[in-house]
């Protein structure tokens, strides 16, 4: 049923101009948005420390250690260098836009539209480098499994948590 596939984010119809399950919409980003927030607890920042500082004492063998909000991530090198940014399977991007709605960094707009006019666009990485380094928030935002985070391990070399 439509209301479903909305609910889900599955519709497939090329736009949601003068749908009238806009509200449907509205209640899932809403209820993702929700999620999220509970999640995080706190600032995409305390919460992507909260998951660093558990990587790295899984790599270092040790028991996860207790984050503390006067933590942060201190970058080494330009955010340019830093390659954390999500990737988007084309094949699995249905255009719901969620994504897009929810990152607050700003790092995804549509791509180009269909020619036939029949599907969405699908959503394309536009601005990499606004990526908050080890925020992965939107990989559970998109529920057809359409994005993907690179491995913490991958980028340790840029970073280091230092104490405020
Ligand atoms: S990547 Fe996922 S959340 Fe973003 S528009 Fe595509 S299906 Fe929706
Ligand atoms: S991980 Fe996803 S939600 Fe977080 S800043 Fe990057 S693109 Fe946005």
């Amino acid at each position: 049923m439509l209301v479903f596939d909305c609910f889900f984010g599955r519709c497939e119809r090329p736009s949601c101009d003068g749908c009238m399950l806009k509200p449907v919409r509205s209640l899932r980003r809403m209820l993702k948005a929700r999620e999220m927030e509970k999640k995080a607890g706190g600032s995409e920042a305390d919460d992507a420390l909260k998951r660093a500082e558990a990587a790295a004492a899984a790599i270092a063998g040790a028991g996860p250690r207790k984050a503390s909000a006067s933590r942060k991530v201190k970058l080494l090198v330009p955010r340019e260098e830093i390659p954390w940014y999500p990737t988007i399977k084309p094949d699995l991007c249905n255009g719901c836009g969620d994504c897009q709605v929810l990152c607050k960094a700003g790092v995804f707009e549509p791509g180009p539209p269909d020619p036939a006019g029949i599907q969405r666009p699908k959503f394309v990485v536009a601005h990499p480098e606004r990526c908050v380094v080890l925020c992965d928030k939107c990989v559970p935002v998109c529920t057809s499994g359409g994005i993907v985070m690179p491995d913490p391990k991958s980028i340790e070399k840029y970073i280091e948590y230092v104490d405020e």
